[in-house]
């Protein structure tokens, strides 16, 4: 029989329980046992849904509190000192700790780093190794877990981020060795943990190699090879080795020699690996075909994917054939049942967790001949009726990107040529100061937000609350000497979720969150259809801030690669297609923006670098259809104009050619951590244009000082043209409190009139 099996599932619950569980014993206000059973009880539940879907293989271990890496960490034994763990099974406490520091109670350790989870928006616990590690199997939660499955009547199939993946995306924090020599160590335990579970009565164990998703080097090729030779010695147990997030590409050899009893492969983004890797798997090794999009929201085009399935049955036989998501469904919200604003039209063609579950079910039994012709038609008139759908489709829309020239990527001039213009026009200071954008979003302002929402403030309220809160900020601007004002965004709940409400093509959900990291949930907007904006969507509030002052006010809007990122995408279009619709709307923001009298406009990018491919040979077109889509919104504005541009991120190096080709008249990046070594990437470059590299480390509640943030201007004006840098903070204010915000931008602006006289005195 083919097998339906999962591969994770969403942790968090229906309506957030997890989150609200454990901050709620974080604050103290829950005990552990209350937080545990929270935990018992969305186990349950989550299993149970997966059994009566008729999932064949369900997963355990896929649950977390905090993170499955930060979770392996732990089993594994590898806690860094600084928790003073002292063996003996690590605790919930110090899990957590590791997750988000601890002070006060004689302790004081930071936090281990966070980074993003491959190329989804999931942030994981980054391991930390030194020439002291040593690994020793430290907590139970896997084998409890199955035990408690096993209890209800289910035996599961645990899941553990496998060895090569942990090593890989762990980093060494002192001295310096090759971290896959801790290989040998590491799979020692691994292999403890596979005996025990077979002990138990585990018939399965999944171990997650994502890593055969990267471009690999000779030493991880080693590494797995060596790795799998051993743990397939293990006895009574069978695993199952699982690729997601891409493709084999070069990797499909290794992949398919590996000596297990079965290999997951992403057939979302692999569909050219499901033939080749079927016909070449060893005669008693199962192949399971991750055919249902786990981090999407699409409905699956269940006709077609069946006819793939059927090539694979033919070569594999029911015997040997599974049929998944293609990665965790953990990337996915739970359930479309609770989304009452969705309209049934719309809501049949999505598939949430629990709807993914039954896909990847009938597609199994389907592909053993049981179709299940209902739910075939049905789907496929959902899938027809989407395709043909006018809520989809704006032939305008598609006539304009049609009609895009040459021309409509570049501004008039170079920017050497529009900088002059700019600078006549603005006549700033030298060092001219600034913000990113957000003021604190204090709980006034989120509090008018959900009033007005839910109708208890009525429009007028609710804009004259927003123009005295605009009112306040441009005169404290002005007090402190700001020489260009931003609005405060006081009207925006969010970046992206703001300008989405106000395109078409985009919705939104009631209950779709999605794990970004521990207790952070994002609910993503879907992009459904062609975008377009019926009428200008920031105007009003720009156009009034600017009314305030005499001082050049700066427009704020969210670039087109954040906009497309940060969302559920179309799949019936490439990404590239979808982000030059958006790009067109905000380019007639901006354009909307100069004509109502702003001398600057900024377009945040926050998301560019982590559009990034995981495989290098990706990165061209991705950075290509990147650069382009900023340089279609920011080129139908005058030379005049100056245009601005913001990146959270640190990392330039190997795409600074495209943040030049981006050709913002000026970006402003996060340095202050780094001291500025970040600037690096700019100055061997000689980057072109403006550049405001942070020297106020906004993650912090941290207030810097005037003289340090002289020395970073310091170390930037050693090496950047003085004339074109800027001075600002490393990102948006909208987390702090006014209280740290206040003197640190006062601060702020005193250092760069201090730099104005040290500079011109020299
Ligand atoms: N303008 C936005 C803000 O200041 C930018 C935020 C970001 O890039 N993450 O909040
Ligand atoms: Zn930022």
């Amino acid at each position: 029989m083919t097998i339906a099996q999962n591969l994770g599932f969403p942790r968090i619950g229906e309506r957030r329980e997890l989150k609200k569980a454990t901050e709620a014993y974080w604050k103290g206000d829950l005990d552990r046992k209350g937080l545990e059973s929270t935990g018992t009880e969305l186990r349950q539940s989550n299993w149970e849904k997966q059994k009566a879907a008729g999932v064949d293989l369900i997963p355990s271990n896929d649950f977390s509190y905090y993170d499955q890496v930060l979770d392996m960490m732990c089993l594994v034994g590898n806690i860094p000192e600084r928790f003073g763990w002292s063996g003996g099974n690590v605790d919930l406490d110090t899990m957590f700790a590791i997750a988000r520091g601890i002070q006060g109670g004689g302790k004081d350790a930071i936090a281990a780093e966070m980074t993003k989870w491959f190329d989804t928006n999931y942030h994981y616990i980054v391991p930390e190794f030194t020439p002291k590690t040593q690994f020793s199997l430290a907590s139970t939660k896997v084998f409890d877990e199955f035990d408690e499955a096993k209890k209800l009547g289910i035996t599961t199939k645990p899941v553990l981020v496998g060895p090569v993946t942990y090593l890989t995306l762990g980093k060494v924090t002192e001295g310096d060795f090759d971290k896959l020599s801790l290989l040998d160590d590491l799979v020692g335990v691994y292999e403890q943990i596979l005996s025990k579970l077979a002990s138990q009565g585990a018939e399965w164990v999944q171990i997650d190699e994502p890593v055969f998703s990267l471009d690999l080097s000779k030493a991880q090729q080693d590494a797995l090879r060596a790795a799998y030779d051993r743990l397939s010695k293990v006895a009574g147990i069978k695993i199952m080795v699982a690729n997601y997030f891409n493709d084999l590409a070069d990797n499909r050899e290794l992949f398919t020699s590996l000596p297990v009893d079965a290999l997951h492969l992403d057939a979302v983004r692999g569909a050219e690996d499901i033939e080749p890797v079927a016909a070449r798997v060893g005669d008693k090794t199962s192949l399971s075909v991750g055919i249902v999009d786990g981090r999407n929201i699409w409905a699956t085009d269940l006709e077609k994917s069946l006819s793939t399935l059927k090539t694979a049955h033919g070569e594999l036989g029911s015997d040997r054939l599974m049929v998944g998501p293609a990665c965790s469904l953990l990337h996915s919200p739970v359930t479309l049942r609770s989304e009452e604003k969705i309209d049934a039209e719309f809501k049949s063609w999505l598939a949430f967790a629990e709807e993914k579950l039954d896909e990847l079910v009938f597609l199994a039994r389907a592909a053993d001949g049981q179709v299940d012709q209902q739910k075939l038609a049905s789907n496929k008139e959902a899938l027809a009726n989407r395709a043909e759908s006018a809520r989809i489709h704006d032939e305008a829309v598609q006539r304009r990107v049609a009609g895009i020239t040459a021309k409509d990527y570049a501004r008039g001039s170079a920017y050497p040529e529009r900088a002059r213009k700019q600078h006549t026009k603005l006549g700033l200071p030298a060092f001219p100061t600034t913000t990113i954008g957000s003021f604190p979003q204090t709980q006034d302002v989120r509090q008018a937000r959900a009033a007005h929402k839910k109708g208890k403030m009525s429009d007028a309220e609710y804009d004259a609350f927003l123009e005295k809160q605009i009112q306040d900020a441009v005169k404290m601007q002005e007090d402190m000497g700001f020489d260009m004002l931003v609005h405060g965004e006081f009207e925006r709940n969010d970046m992206v979720e703001y300008f989405g409400e106000k395109l078409s093509g985009y919705a939104f959900t009631q209950f779709g969150w999605v794990q970004s990291y521990g207790t952070r949930y994002v609910k993503p907007p879907i992009i459904y259809g062609d975008v377009s904006r019926s009428e200008p969507m920031t105007v009003k509030w720009s156009k009034y801030a600017q009314s305030l002052t005499d001082k050049p006010m700066k427009g704020m809007l969210t670039g087109p690669v954040t906009m497309v990122q940060w969302a559920f995408v179309r799949d019936d279009q490439p990404r590239s297609e979808t982000v030059k619709q958006v790009a067109l709307g905000i380019r007639d923001e901006l354009v909307d923006l100069e004509a109502a009298g702003l001398a600057a406009i900024q377009c945040d990018e926050a998301a560019f670098r982590e559009g990034l491919p995981l495989r290098r040979a990706d990165w061209d077109a991705y950075l290509d259809w990147a650069t382009k889509s900023f340089r279609l919104t920011a080129s139908g504005v005058r030379d005049e104009t100056q245009v601005h541009t913001h990146m959270c991120y640190s990392e330039f190096n190997d795409i600074i050619e495209s943040i030049a080709a981006m050709d913002a008249d000026c970006i402003s990046i996060e340095t202050s951590r780094s001291q500025m070594e970040l600037l690096d990437s700019f100055v061997k470059f000689q980057y072109p244009n403006e550049i405001g590299p942070g020297v106020y480390d906004i993650h912090s509640p941290r207030v810097p000082n005037k003289q340090e943030m002289i020395q970073l201007l310091e170390k930037a004006r050693d090496v950047l043209p003085a004339e074109r840098i800027w001075v600002n903070p490393d990102c948006g204010l909208k987390t702090r409190g006014w209280a740290e915000v206040k003197p640190a931008l006062q601060h702020m602006v005193d250092a760069a009139k201090e730099l104005r006289e040290t500079t011109k005195a020299a």
